[in-house]
């Protein structure tokens, strides 16, 4: 196999950078500008909590729609590692699922009847998670509203994992199960709950993305990671440490930017104002990439 070494290669993130954190939806124009950087031969990997059924509606098919150029490959990484797949003019491959990562049946049939009974006005269980749980916001509650009843969605989903004797986190909170293992975490974001296992995450997604590239003798020079949240930098940490070159863009640097050992961009870093944030900063970099590229 011949090696091929693209001068970049991106693995995003798709709230926030990619899809409106407020209509989560992706606009047409980010759709053609990562059309635009697969046409110049560059890996574009989805690294996202997502399940595969949002990416297939969010970016596969209106990816498909506007032309993917023949004989590409475009990546997707779901539920944090968890599960993943690839799709190519054609349509998309099989969809993998690492089992072991999986959250109980039972306990997630627990979660959905929980739902059902205290929190459907703001919130609703995330049936096309294959791995993890996931409530997510109603988009027509008020964030306020939500994130106070958040908390309480939150301690009762702690609960109902002690009843299940499964140990967990949420934040500082720890809660062993009763053999000592703490293997799940409760991970609130301000649109939704996540309750997976604490081996899923963004370094997680990091690790299958260079493996899937691999496969097709693919080596990029240089990784650009781009994400809207502090986990996010899981992505970027992991493949400094494995020795990658690495760029990270944070998309909303308002939590602050952390100290890292390897370059970090913001919209600033385009001549840009701190009002551009998420999505339309995730545009300007998708932009100013592909300008780079035609030079
Ligand atoms: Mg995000």
């Amino acid at each position: 196999m011949t090696l091929l070494q693209p001068p970049l290669a991106l693995l995003l993130d798709v709230d926030g950078p990619l899809a409106s954190p407020v209509t989560r939806q992706v606009t047409p124009g980010i759709i053609a500008d990562l059309i635009d950087l697969v046409r110049r031969n560059i890996p574009v990997v989805f690294n996202t909590g997502r399940s595969d059924a949002f990416i297939t509606e969010q970016l596969m098919r209106p990816m498909l729609e506007a032309g993917l150029p023949d004989g590409s490959v475009v990546h997707a990484i779901c539920e944090k590692g968890a599960v993943w797949f690839s799709f190519t003019p054609s349509g998309p491959g099989p969809i993998h699922v690492d089992r072991e990562l999986a959250m109980p049946t039972a306990f997630g049939d627990d979660i959905r009847e929980l739902v059902a009974r205290s929190y459907a006005d703001h919130m609703f269980f995330d049936e096309t998670k294959r791995a993890m749980v996931s409530v997510e916001q109603h988009i027509e509650v008020e964030s306020g509203s939500y994130l106070a009843e958040q908390v309480k969605f939150d301690d009762d989903a702690l609960a109902l994992l002690a009843t299940h004797d499964l140990g967990a986190t949420r934040l500082e909170h720890r809660a062993p199960a009763s053999s000592g293992s703490v293997d799940y975490r409760v991970d609130p974001s301000i649109i939704s709950t996540d309750i997976e296992s604490v081996r899923l995450g963004k370094d997680l997604g990091a690790s299958r993305a260079v493996e899937l590239l691999a496969v097709q003798g693919i080596v990029p020079q240089s990784w650009r990671t781009v994400g809207d949240s502090r986990t996010d930098y899981a992505m970027a940490d992991w493949l400094h440490h494995h020795d990658h070159h690495v760029i990270h863009v944070d998309v909303r640097p308002a939590d602050g930017v952390p100290s890292k050992p390897y370059t970090i961009q913001t919209a600033a870093d385009l001549n840009l104002g701190e009002g551009v944030v998420n999505d339309f900063s995730g545009a300007a970099f998708l932009q100013h990439w592909l300008d780079e590229l035609a030079r």
